[in-house]
């Protein structure tokens, strides 16, 4: 079994550098791709209240026969939820849906620029759960450098993790560069450019890392993958990754990463292949008018 390396949050916190990410995964097949994810190794999983799946992880946990301490389990609070009362309430519907007493790391999915107030109470309500041993560490997703900068200024805990779009075709030099300047760990999701490729996202001309033969010619380089050359990539230059497959095939390649190194100048060649160009929603858009989803009592 491939063993994974560990990262150490900045409140001390042990996380696997490598995770299991369940968005797109339908409820009926989570309970099955999660099962066989912590078969093959993972110990940590990325879900989402607004992924619909969190009572299957939770159901996939309990069957694996893991240790429920032994599997890092990461979610992230909905828009709808954000206010300090209404987070709070959100950590108990994720944590039971789950079935579990503490979560492992409980972060913001997305800033709301148009209500930072509720944005701000809703990071002060998961500072209060940290406080109180219900989550281990808290963090942030899709947060810009600026919106970064506007919590700080209002809140005491900085930020374990931002889990931001980072791969091959959009890398985040500025969002990387903030994250690190704050001490804050920068997972990666889309980490093998998934967003460039899923079935049914985009136009014609879209592009697939998985394609690209600057990645291409480096898996072949090392006897790997396009997958496993982007993941390695994300390990070597320090951040977490969750890359998600429903594939058993792909589920255990993706986590069989360890056995090759990419040199500083392929390191720098599959930055170059960066285009600036945004996969996911623009953070700044994000309302709850636009984007907004009742989150369902556990
Ligand atoms: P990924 O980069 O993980 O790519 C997933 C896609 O790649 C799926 O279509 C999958 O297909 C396919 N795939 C997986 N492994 C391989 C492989 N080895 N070879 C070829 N194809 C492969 O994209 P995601 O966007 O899913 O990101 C991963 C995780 O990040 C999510 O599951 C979620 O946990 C998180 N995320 C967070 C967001 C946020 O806003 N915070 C936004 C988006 C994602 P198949 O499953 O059919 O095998």
């Amino acid at each position: 079994m491939t063993t994974i390396p560990t990262l150490s949050l900045n409140n001390g916190v042990a996380m696997p550098a490598l995770g299991y990410g369940v968005f797109q995964t339908p409820p009926d097949e989570t309970v099955a791709a999660t099962a066989e994810a912590l078969r093959v190794g993972y110990r940590h999983i990325d879900t989402a209240a607004a992924y619909g799946n969190e009572r299957e992880v939770g159901e996939a946990v309990r069957r694996s026969g893991v240790a429920r301490d032994d599997v890092f389990l990461e979610t992230k609070v909905w828009i709808n939820d954000y206010g300090h009362d209404a987070t709070l309430r959100a950590f108990d519907k994720s944590a039971g849906k789950l079935g579990v007493d503490t979560i492992d790391l409980l972060i913001l999915h997305q800033p709301l620029p148009t209500r930072f107030d509720l944005t701000v109470g809703a990071y002060q309500a998961l500072e209060q759960l940290l406080a109180d041993g219900k989550v281990r560490a808290i963090g942030v997703s899709n947060f810009m450098p600026d919106h970064l900068d506007r919590l700080l200024a209002e809140t005491s805990v900085v930020p374990a993790v931002n889990q931001v779009e980072v791969h091959p075709y959009f890398r985040q030099p500025d969002v990387l560069a903030a994250d690190a300047q704050h001490g804050i760990l920068t997972q990666a999701w889309s980490p093998i450019g998934g967003i460039t490729f899923y079935p049914g996202w985009g136009g014609e001309d879209r592009r697939s890392t998985l394609e690209d033969p600057t990645i291409v010619r480096l898996a072949e380089t090392h006897g790997a993958t396009p997958a496993q050359v982007m993941l390695r990539w994300h390990l070597q230059q320090g951040r977490s990754a969750i890359p998600k497959s429903v594939t058993p095939s792909r589920i255990a390649e993706n986590l069989d990463v360890t056995g090759f190194e990419l040199s500083a100048d392929e390191l720098a060649a599959i930055d170059a292949l960066d285009t600036g160009l945004r996969g996911g929603p623009e953070p700044a858009d994000v309302t709850l008018e636009a984007f907004g989803q009742e989150i369902p009592e556990a």
